[in-house]
């Protein structure tokens, strides 16, 4: 029985999320406890408690004190079954969280699974179905990982309501972890504003600024297109596409932040990003770490990437997947960034 502390490193949601998808993919039982204690609110919210209950069905696990504002918990994994599965978050909680939860666990499976998600497709704090689609998943499929990932419906806080609908092929033979320390030449840099439920004024004067900002014109600045039942709600979005990957940074607006200010936050990732020559991006950087481990430990080699910074969510991402995974990750200083090394122990 592998025993997790919550409160350690970071503290927050991904301790959990990652110790249910290595104990998926692994077949090891955990028991996590002092969970999310780092938070404001800790224990398990709606959103954790889904990730849980769709691990659960996944891997037909043996789970104990699964239940809402639970600080601890134990699980015991089964067989993953691959199959059709609707997982709903049921209030506005981030269901791209979900869905990572259980999709290096479906990797793993005989045949292809597909998946319906509900809940928030654009939160803070999690990662947004662009990020997903643009950033994650090609990285994912030069991995060997196939998945196709529709964005059904929107969904932002407070209202929820979002959709999305993804089929992720079988991967435990193809997997080859490859590395990736450049970024390559840009090939196009694009801004988009989700916006829907809002007056149209908003996403102009958000793409107005930013464009202003980053010395951006024409298509390169989007109005995205929103379907009935959306919103309200505001993302603001940036897409870096180079040779080697996408990167997607976002900003929300809400209500009491000026337009100036979401453009001007958004503004400042960009050019944090710009100036250093690294890879991948802050929150890249603690995703990227788990399926690559995966691939380590599956064709038993080393791999690595550079990252814009490492922040205690990598750190923190980095120490729990080494207690599931026969994985060391080590990293240096590299230009004016950090180099992560994943290698097989
Ligand atoms: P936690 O705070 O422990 O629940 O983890 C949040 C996860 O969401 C981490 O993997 C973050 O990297 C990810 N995340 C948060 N904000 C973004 C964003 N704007 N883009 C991509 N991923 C994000």
């Amino acid at each position: 029985m592998i025993e997790i502390d919550g409160a350690a490193g970071e503290g927050g949601g991904q301790i959990l999320r990652t110790a249910l998808a290595l104990s998926m993919c692994t077949g090891q039982p955990f028991t996590l406890t002092r969970i999310r204690a780092g938070r404001a609110k800790p224990g398990l919210m709606r959103q954790h408690l889904t990730c849980v209950n769709a691990a659960a069905e996944v891997c037909s696990a043996d789970v104990h004190g699964a239940e809402l504002n639970a600080q601890s918990l134990s699980f015991t994994p089964g067989q993953v079954r691959a199959g059709d599965y609707h997982f709903n978050v049921g209030t506005a909680g981030s269901c791209t969280l979900v869905l990572q939860t259980v999709w290096p666990a479906l990797l793993m499976a005989e045949a292809p699974s597909r998946l319906k998600l509900g809940g928030g497709t654009h939160n803070p704090m999690a990662p947004p179905f662009h990020f997903l689609a643009r950033s994650y998943a090609p990285l994912m499929r030069r991995l060997g990982a196939n998945a196709e990932l529709n964005l059904r419906r929107l969904g932002f806080y407070p209202a929820g309501g979002g959709e999305i609908e993804v089929t992720i092929w079988p991967a435990e033979e193809t997997l080859r972890p490859f590395d990736l320390n450049d970024r390559g030449a840009r090939l196009e840099g694009y801004a988009e504003c989700f916006a829907p439920a809002l007056p149209r004024s908003v996403a102009r004067r958000e793409l107005e600024h930013l464009g202003e900002a980053l010395g951006w014109s024409g298509d390169q600045l989007r109005e995205a297109p929103t379907r009935q039942h959306e919103g309200p709600g505001n993302a603001l979005l940036v897409t870096l596409a180079y040779e080697n990957l996408t990167e997607v940074f976002t900003e929300f607006g809400e209500k009491g932040v000026s337009a100036e200010k979401v453009a001007h936050n958004l503004m400042r990732q960009v050019r944090a990003h710009q100036l250093s020559d690294a890879a991948c991006g802050p929150h890249l950087t603690d995703q990227w770490a788990l399926p690559l481990a995966l691939a380590v430990w599956k064709r038993r080699r080393e791999a690595s990437y550079t990252c814009t910074a490492l922040t205690p969510h990598a750190k923190t991402n980095f120490e729990v997947i080494e207690r599931f995974l026969p994985v060391k990750f080590s990293t240096v200083p590299s230009g004016n960034g950090w180099r992560v090394s994943a290698k097989f122990a």
